[in-house]
């Protein structure tokens, strides 16, 4: 998604890789959950996200959808995000003692708070970058990127999401060109890459390069 604030407006001005110290950890956030308040429909979520929730949660998307997530449309892309609390207003997976519940399987949105990742104009390539405004915490310590993150087999999930983001783009230029056919291609990639349920045996990497070959096509 693309703002409209500058990099040097938001950031140290640096430009960051996984394997990077960045100035982030904030002693487990002790009492604050500050990012999990009032998320309204900012928790964007991916395939790779929904494959975990629907795995944890055992739950299809269809029966995710309406209690835990909702469709929002980004950049004229359908894209589901978490849903807040109707009453509380914070995230839903948010608990009573202000903790996360579903902190091993939370999204990658989640996981990156607060660094964000900046994509290079070629579409191959991206950098991590600390958003300095977001998290109040005072003394952060410096942590590893990819040890903050904690996905497993980093290399591979960065490949995933550039090829994610390349398809959010490509279909966010096209969509002043060709109005008419955006319907169908929200309702396509939504059933392909979110509806159609993946195996949790096999490996999420290898079902979304076959989807991507059938986006392709
Ligand atoms: S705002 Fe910062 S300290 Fe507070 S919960 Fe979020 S990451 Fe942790
Ligand atoms: S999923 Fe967890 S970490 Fe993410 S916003 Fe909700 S409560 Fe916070």
């Amino acid at each position: 998604m693309k703002r409209n604030v500058t990099f040097e407006e938001i950031s140290d001005n640096k430009k960051y890789t996984h394997d990077d110290l960045a100035k982030i950890s904030c002693n487990g956030c002790l009492n604050c959950h500050e990012c999990c308040d009032f998320t309204d429909d900012t928790i964007h979520l991916n395939p790779y996200d929904i494959f975990l929730l629907s795995k944890n949660l055992n739950l299809s998307f269809e029966e995710m959808l309406g209690k835990y997530i909702d469709l929002t449309v980004i950049d004229y892309v359908v894209t589901p995000y978490l849903k807040k609390d109707e009453s509380s207003k914070a995230c839903v997976f948010l608990n009573s003692e202000g903790r996360c519940n579903i902190h091993t399987f939370r999204p990658g949105f989640c996981r990156m708070f607060p660094l964000g990742r900046i994509y290079e104009d070629d579409g191959d390539s991206f950098k991590y970058f600390i958003q300095v405004h977001e998290c109040p915490y005072p003394n952060k310590s410096k942590v590893k990127i990819k040890q903050w993150l904690g996905i497993e087999n980093i290399s591979k999930y960065e490949e995933y999401v550039l090829s994610w983001h390349n398809i959010l783009k490509n279909i966010t230029e096209c969509a002043n060109d060709n109005p008419d056919l955006l319907n169908a291609v929200n309702t396509k990639l939504l059933s392909l890459f979110f509806v159609m349920p993946y195996s949790y045996e096999e490996d999420f990497y290898d079902q979304f390069k076959e989807r991507l070959n059938t986006w392709s096509k």
